[in-house]
Parts: structure tokens; C-alpha cells; sequence
């Protein structure tokens, strides 16, 4: 084995062979190097787990296969083939060309981000956007924040001061990504006190909770991607404001969702506030459609006191959110909401849907790849109306989905697919160029081809057969 593994070349030998150096000149000295060394360790863990490596222990085929990806970025945008919109492992809203260009313009010089230029003195960044959050979501106050867990976080912070928060027993959710409503409430220096059930909470539950513990504060906190169905109760946003007034008690609001059209089906920020919430945090990358960021709207004094808290600083926004939020609130305030693309893509027909899979499914018919067309459920994602399925309509290809699913992904851009049934699904409601999906999944399903090979091979000569499929290509946090 030593003799083996002291057998394997330099990276220097290697770096020096005709078809790395020519790599090198393509994708540049470091990014070849980092390619060699990764070749090199992978021949180097063969040997040691015991692989017969072939004549070549370090092939060049090898080399600038790792070549090709180590020039690549890793952050790549990928073609979204779930179904799901928001979804935040692929990045949630995608941004409108308006925002693009905004953040394009402000990230590439100096900006006026903390400078007022009608007196020179220094200003406040959020309040760039402060009078169209205020009109749009009829908040007397705002302030922005990097996302909507920070802004949560902040508002508990400070706002209870070191109190208590009264939370429902069916609102103690974990919303995905480690956000679990106590371990906040605990980092943010707030007791928690429970009332009521998992299923059933009522107003006297707060109401006693309040006596028991004055000063404390109410906290409602929208389920996310979890619903409660059947045998349930919990106090309207209006009867919890009612409570708290009387109490004399705040009421916080962790809303997530940052809808801004009711009729998408999702409680509001403007209606929470409008029925009594003293301050309410959403999310600005999730029904709205804009950028990741955290909103908080309600009453002046609370929005002053959240600004004024250090963790405020730590959570601020940078000038590329701040950029793309004002443009895609101009979008709003323009009647043009319509043009975001995550809300086309929400709002998109069954009937677009099987037009735009039956173009796909004619294009790689076309290119010689077998697949049918097929309805397919969608969903909002992001946390927004969970039991909301969106009818759509996708293509599912023939073939193991294992191999396929992981050529999909090694394409460029890499395909997110689904698997349904056994097969390959490509939902199309997130896919906005039909072109490029139908190129990028005829040349995943000639890799597939060739692994599968590769592997039938392997598997002759009595190696491991092919991969399996979990089938489920992400751990989904919605
Ligand atoms: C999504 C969500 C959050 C976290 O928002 P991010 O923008 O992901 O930070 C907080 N609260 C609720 C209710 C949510 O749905």
C-alpha cells in the first residue's frame, strides 16, 4: 500500500503535463493547481480504501473534469424545476430587472445611504424607505433589518426588555433552518410563559397569563409552514389587541409573510396592524417578492425603540437589500406588483402551465429525449399557506431518477428536479426560459447515459450497482 501511495506523481508532474498546462491557460494557474491537488487526494483515498486504480493513477480526463468546475463560481443560479416558489434553499423571490438594476447602480459607486443631501448631515439608512413602508403597509413607523428572523429577534430584544413574552402552545413552531420560536425567545432574554393547548388557545388563556404576570408581553407568531386543522381555536389579531389595551400589555406580531395583496390568501401585515398590533416583522423575500430582509412596522415609539437597540447595528441592512426593496416597493406603489416574478409565477394558470410543459416536452422530444407531459402540484414555499396546492404542470422523464437527478444538477445551470412516482418530474412554474431547460436536460440525460454505462460496467466486473435514489433532492425548508 505505502509502495502504492509513494507511486502517486507530484503536483508539480502533474501541473506539468501538456493537458493541464493547457487547462491552466484556460482557467488559470491557481484554480488548475486546486484541481490537481483534489485529483491527487482522490486517487491517494482509492488506494487507501483498497480500489485497483487503472494504469494512470491520476488521469487527465480526471483532472480536467475538476478543472472545469474549480473555474466555475459555487454560488451559481440554478433552474428551479420543484414547484416550489419561494423556496428557500434555492434562494426564495427572484428579483424583478428593475431591482437588479438598482442594486447593480448602487453596489457599483457611492451612494447617499447614510447621508441626508438636503442638510449633509448624516442619516438614517432604513429611511430611504420609510415613507412607502409606511403608506403601503399603513404602518406609522418603519425600519428594515437583514432578514425577518433578525428582525423577530430584535423586536423581543426590545421590546421585552428582559421580561416576559406569552406565546400560544400551537405557535411554538420551528420554522425551518434552526428558528425555533423558545430558543429566540431565550436568546432574545425573554421568559417564555405558554398558555393554552396545541390546538386550542383562547383569549382568557393570555388574559389569565397576563394577570399572573403583569408587564409581560403578548406574542403571536404565524405557524409558517405548519397548519393546525380540525378541532381548533385561537383569538382573532383583533381580540388579542383588545386584551392587550386593556392590559396595558404590547402586542407583538412575528408574521413572516410580507403579502401585501390579500388576495393572495395570507393574513396581512396592514390588517394585524390595522386590527391592533403594536408592532408586526415580515419578511421581505417571501409573498412580497423582493430581497431577503426583515420589515418591522407598527407604532413610532416601538420602531424607535427597536432602532435604537444595539443588536439593530449588527442586523443592519446593506445598501444591495436596501436597493432592491425600495424597487420592488416601487413596483407596489406603481400598480405593477404584477411584474415580480414570484408572484407571476404564483399566479401562473393550469393552463399556461400545460403550455409551457408541452413546449419543453416538444423541444427535448425534438432532441431525442422520451418524456410526457404530466400534471404537478406546486407550492408557495417560504413558509406562506402550506396547504395551498398550486395546480400546474411539469414533464416527467423516462429513466432511473437516481443518475438523472444528479446529472441535472451537474449541468450548467444545474436543474432542481423532483422525483414522483419513480420518475423524474420538471415542474415548470418557476422555469421562465423553456429553452434553456430543454438544453440543460438533454445534456444531463446523455451524462446520465454515460454514467449508467460506467456503472453497468462496474457492476459486471462485480462493483456496486447503481446509485439509489432517495428520491427526495433536498431537505426542503419552505
Ligand atoms: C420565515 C419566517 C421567519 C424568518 O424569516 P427570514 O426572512 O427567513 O429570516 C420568521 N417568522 C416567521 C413567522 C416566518 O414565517
Amino acid at each position: 500500500m505505502n509502495e502504492r501511495l509513494r507511486s502517486l506523481p507530484s503536483v508539480d508532474e502533474v501541473l506539468a503535463r501538456p493537458a493541464v498546462r493547457a487547462l491552466a491557460e484556460r482557467v488559470g494557474r491557481a484554480a488548475a493547481k486546486a484541481a490537481v491537488r483534489a485529483a491527487i487526494a482522490e486517487s491517494r483515498a482509492r488506494l487507501q480504501s483498497g480500489d485497483d486504480l487503472d494504469d494512470e493513477p491520476v488521469p487527465d480526463a480526471r483532472v480536467l473534469e475538476l478543472g472545469a468546475s474549480e473555474a466555475k463560481p459555487r454560488l451559481r443560479r440554478v433552474i428551479n424545476a420543484t414547484g416550489v416558489v419561494l423556496h428557500t434553499n434555492l434562494g426564495r423571490a427572484p428579483l424583478h430587472a428593475e431591482a437588479v438594476r438598482r442594486v447593480a447602480e448602487i453596489a457599483s459607486g457611492y451612494s447617499n445611504l447614510e447621508i441626508d443631501l438636503g442638510t449633509g448631515r448624516r442619516g438614517q439608512r432604513s429611511a430611504h424607505l420609510e415613507p412607502m413602508l409606511r403608506e403601503l403597509f399603513g404602518a406609522e413607523a418603519a425600519h428594515v433589518v437583514n432578514n425577518c428572523a433578525g428582525a423577530t429577534m430584535l423586536a423581543l430584544a426590545a421590546l421585552g426588555r428582559g421580561g416576559a413574552a406569552i406565546v400560544s402552545r400551537g405557535e411554538l413552531v420551528e420554522i425551518g433552518g434552526g428558528f425555533r420560536v423558545p430558543e429566540i425567545l431565550a436568546q432574545s432574554g425573554c421568559r417564555l410563559i405558554e398558555v393554552g393547548t396545541t390546538n386550542r388557545t383562547r383569549a382568557g388563556d393570555y388574559a389569565a397569563a397576563l394577570e399572573a404576570n403583569p408587564g409581560a408581553m403578548i406574542l403571536r407568531v404565524h405557524r409558517s409552514n405548519f397548519a393546525l386543522v380540525g378541532f381548533t381555536e385561537a383569538p382573532s389579531m383583533g381580540e388579542l389587541a383588545a386584551l392587550a389595551r386593556e392590559k396595558k400589555a404590547l402586542l407583538l406580531h412575528d408574521l413572516g409573510s410580507g403579502a401585501l395583496d390579500a388576495a393572495l390568501g395570507e393574513f396581512t401585515a396592514a390588517q394585524s396592524l390595522k386590527e391592533g398590533a403594536d408592532l408586526v416583522v415580515v419578511s421581505g423575500d417571501k409573498l412580497l417578492g423582493g430581497p431577503q430582509a426583515g420589515i418591522m412596522l407598527g407604532q413610532r415609539e416601538m420602531v424607535e425603540r427597536c432602532r435604537k437597540h444595539p443588536l439593530s447595528r449588527a442586523l443592519r441592512a446593506d445598501r444591495m437589500l436596501l436597493a432592491a426593496l425600495e424597487a420592488t416597493l416601487r413596483l407596489y406603489r406603481d400598480g405593477r406588483a404584477d411584474e415580480l416574478p414570484a408572484l407571476q409565477a404564483l399566479k401562473a394558470s393550469p393552463s399556461e402551465l400545460r403550455q409551457r410543459a408541452t413546449r419543453a416536452a416538444l423541444l427535448l422530444q425534438e432532441k431525442g429525449i422520451a418524456c410526457t407531459v404530466v400534471e404537478s402540484e406546486g407550492q408557495v414555499g417560504g413558509g406562506s399557506l402550506p396547504l395551498r396546492k398550486l395546480e400546474g404542470a411539469g414533464i416527467a422523464l423516462a429513466g432511473v431518477p437516481g443518475p438523472m437527478l444528479a446529472a441535472l444538477r451537474a449541468g450548467d445551470p444545474p436543474v432542481i428536479a423532483l422525483v414522483r412516482d419513480g420518475r423524474v418530474v420538471l415542474d415548470v412554474r418557476c422555469v421562465s426560459d423553456v429553452a434553456e431547460l430543454a438544453d440543460a436536460v438533454a445534456q444531463a440525460a446523455v451524462r446520465a447515459t454515460a454514467q449508467k454505462d460506467d456503472k453497468l460496467a462496474v457492476a459486471a466486473e462485480g462493483g456496486p450497482g447503481p446509485a439509489q435514489s432517495t428520491g427526495d433532492p433536498l431537505d426542503l425548508e419552505v
